[in-house]
């Protein structure tokens, strides 16, 4: 009867809620031992600049490959990460290989911007500033080839002091970005008080455009507003040509998202890109889009 059914639902949701709660304090115990196992990969998701179809910079994503658990997507850990603290050391290490990868990179003739995100965690951490100095010095890399990925609740949470603190470290050179814009409820105008050179317009946003008149206004508004603020527009999450062509005709500076390319290893990079032809000129030509895709 329904007793029983309510009964077994109960159980299966006891079951259930065990099961990820064992699963947790795994995920727990080996997020511990992945740095030093060496589990986690940043892959690298290119950005192109719509006037010149050219790649100007690339954002590093992590992967955690987990012996037991496969590869493991961000969503999967970072919150988990950020819960207990193990995204400040991990956060760390990726500052130091995006640094690491984006000074071979250069080295070997490519310059390109590499995008880290941040977490709130971090951002919190009174060791950040440092830790960026010397990722960047122990990289030899130039700041200017640094990006910074930030959120809009990460700065509005406490303003002030956020803003002295992006105020110091952009003397490093490094660029700023406000990740997944339009999900918060900051506006632009308020956010333009911060030292920021970048924004990124959420994927929620991008994802119904151009079907959606009320998120293709508002894309419009934002890039708009960007580059009247002064500010690169990124949309992020193009997949399809309509969206290419709509954020072209209202001059979206970049864009980021599977329409051009999903998040690929560092190696593969350069097959993305074809061997530069020119070097140090800041960008390498790309491909044609269909043979990238
Ligand atoms: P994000 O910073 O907004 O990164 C963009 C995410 O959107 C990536 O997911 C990327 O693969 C995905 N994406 C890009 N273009 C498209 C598209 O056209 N279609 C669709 N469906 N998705 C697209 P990913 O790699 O799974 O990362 C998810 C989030 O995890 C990131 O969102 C970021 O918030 C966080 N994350 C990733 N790596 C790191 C990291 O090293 N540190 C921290 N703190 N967070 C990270
Ligand atoms: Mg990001
Ligand atoms: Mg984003
Ligand atoms: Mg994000």
């Amino acid at each position: 009867g329904a007793k029983q059914r309510g009964k077994n639902t109960y159980q299966m949701y006891l079951r259930q809620m065990s099961m990820s709660l064992q699963r947790r304090v795994e995920m727990e115990a080996q997020l511990r031992h992945a740095i030093e196992n060496r589990e986690f990969t940043l892959f690298y998701q290119p950005r192109i600049e719509l006037s010149t179809n050219h790649c100007t910079g690339v954002e590093a994503l992590i992967r955690w490959n987990n012996p037991q658990l496969g590869l493991v997507m961000p969503s999967d850990f970072i919150p988990l990460a950020e819960e207990t603290g193990a995204i400040v050391p991990i956060g760390e290490w990726v500052l130091r290989e995006a640094c690491r990868q984006a000074a071979e990179w250069r080295a070997n003739g490519l310059s390109i911007h590499v995008a880290v995100n941040l977490s709130a965690r971090q951002f919190a951490d009174p060791h950040l500033h440092e830790s960026i100095i010397e990722a960047l010095e122990d990289a030899r890399l130039p700041g200017e080839l640094l990006e910074l990925e930030l959120t809009e609740s990460m700065v509005m949470r406490h303003p002030e002091q956020a803003a002295r603190w992006l105020t110091s470290v952009k003397k490093t050179g490094v660029r700023l970005s406000i990740d997944d814009f339009g999900t918060g409820y900051s506006s632009l105008a308020y956010l333009n008080r911060f030292p920021i050179d970048l924004v990124k317009i959420d994927r929620s946003f991008i994802r119904n455009v151009p079907d959606s008149h009320s998120d293709t206004q508002i894309t419009s508004a934002v890039i708009a507003l960007g580059h009247s603020l002064g500010l690169t527009v990124i949309a992020e999450g193009a997949e399809t040509q309509a969206q290419i062509d709509f954020l072209r005709r209202e001059g979206c500076d970049e864009v980021q998202g599977y329409f051009f390319s999903r998040p690929i290893p560092a190696d593969d990079v350069w097959g993305f890109l074809g061997r530069p032809l020119q070097t140090g000129t800041g960008s390498a030509p790309m491909p044609t889009t269909k043979s990238v895709r």
